[in-house]
Formats: structure tokens, sequence, C-alpha cells
């Protein structure tokens, strides 16, 4: 009676954790990564985008990163805006040119992506409509806390005010991921505020990056730092929280 508000606590606290997921094709970079994985025990999905058939260096290094326990999933053949895409292709259009040709070269090579994040975070409904049914589990979009233009900051909000980038195991399939490159300028402060709402609430904080990083970003470069990455599986490790690829999520039933 009048305690079902906002600040009930969570159903399963037991699901409270982090999915955490990375973009493109930086395949050598992320391997590279497996010993920090290994460290925190941390499993996470690659959102592979392929433009080209992989060749047999790419096919050892993510059958390395599956070998390791983590998901591959696809992102996409020439990374296009899809919403302009099926505007002007249609919908046969649009999956020759964005999905399948990219799809059959990771099937040839013995991998069967059943995630999607979209390229450029660019998406609608019908797009979702179509990779649902061609047999995606989920889709990732991308939440920004911070946004720029010509190089002034039009807005900051604290990450753990955006209620998309939690996952509420609702068995949602079209979800928001938080950008946590350079380029999004979170603190450390603000990211343990993230992960510790995961865990009070007893959800699953979505957040991923692009190529991981030593040092910030050149001109043509977009990544993150591997420290911050560092900071925040150790915080995860700290709150005991769960690591989820994202095909895992949509799968937690109540
Ligand atoms: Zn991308």
């Amino acid at each position: 009676m009048g305690l079902s508000g906002c600040d009930s606590p969570p159903k399963h606290p037991e699901r409270a954790g982090i999915a955490l997921s990375f973009d493109d094709h930086f395949l050598r970079e992320w391997n590279e990564l497996i010993p920090l994985f290994r460290r925190y025990n941390a499993k996470v999905t690659f959102f592979i985008n392929c433009p080209d058939s992989l060749s047999l260096e790419d096919i050892t290094l993510l059958k390395q990163l599956q070998n390791e326990g983590h998901e591959i999933g696809y992102h996409g053949t020439i990374h296009g805006v899809s919403t302009q895409m099926i505007q002007d292709l249609g919908v046969d259009g649009y999956l020759h040119t964005e999905i399948r040709p990219g799809l059959s070269y990771l099937n040839n090579a013995g991998f069967y992506p059943t995630s999607y994040a979209h390229p450029g975070g660019n998406h609608n409904a019908r797009v979702d409509s179509v990779l649902l049914a061609s047999g995606f589990q989920i889709l990732r979009d991308v939440a920004l806390a911070e946004r720029s233009y010509k190089g002034f900051r039009l807005y900051h909000i604290p990450p753990k005010y955006l209620p998309q980038i939690y996952y509420d195991f609702d068995q949602e399939r079209v979800v928001d991921a938080l950008l946590i490159d350079y380029s999004a300028n979170l603190s450390s402060e603000e990211m343990k505020d993230v992960l510790k709402k995961a865990k009070a609430k007893g959800k699953a904080v979505m957040l991923f990056g692009h190529e991981p990083l030593t040092a910030p970003p050149t001109a043509t470069q977009y990544g993150f730092d591997i420290a911050f990455l560092e900071e925040i599986l150790a915080t995860a490790q700290e709150l005991n929280l769960k690591f989820y690829r994202m095909s895992d999520l949509p799968k937690v039933r109540n």
C-alpha cells in the first residue's frame, strides 16, 4: 500500500548487472583486452561491422573472442544510414545492401550473430521490425549523456538519470547503451553512480565503446580509455554485478 512507487526495492536484486559492448572492427585491439576481461571474469559483446569477407587472421581473432565466452554481434555491412536506405531502396534493397552481405561473410566464417547494433545509432520502427523479423533477438541503439554542436557543449546529463540505459528484464528487444568513449566526457564518479544505480534497482546497465586507447584520441581515432574501462570493471566487481552479453538480456524470464 503506497510503497509501490519508484523507490520500491527490486524484485530480483540478484539480476543487477552490466552489459558492455564494443562496435566496429577493432579486432586486434579488442583481442588485446582479453587479459583484462579475464581478470574481472567479464563477458561482453563485440558488434562487428563486416564490409568484406573475413581474412584468416580476422577469423582467428573473432574465434579467440568467442572462445573466451564473449558474444559476436553484428553491426552491418556498409555502416550506412538505415532510415535513409529503407526509404530510398525499400526493405529488400536495405537488406541486400546493409544486412545480407556482411552477415553472409560472418556465416561463412562460422559466426551466427543474434544481436545487432544500429550503425551510427540511426533507426526507426520500420528498420527495427525488419531486423527483428530477420531473426535478431535484440537491437542496440546509442544513448549520449552529452551533446555538442560546433565545439560547444549543448548539454551534459549525469548518465544515471538516463532511464533508457538500464535494462529492466521486461524482454524488451530494442535498447540503448551509453557511449563510454572519450567524446562522452564521463567522469569516474559519474560512472560509479551509474553502476551503483544498477545495483540498487536490480537492473542491467548497458554501456558501449569503440577502439581501446591508452591516450586521448587523435583526429582520426574514436574510442575509450582502457584505464576508464578497468575502473568500470573494478566497480562492477566490487558491487558484485553480473555480466550480460547483449543476447542474454531478453532471455532472462520472470
Ligand atoms: Zn559503428
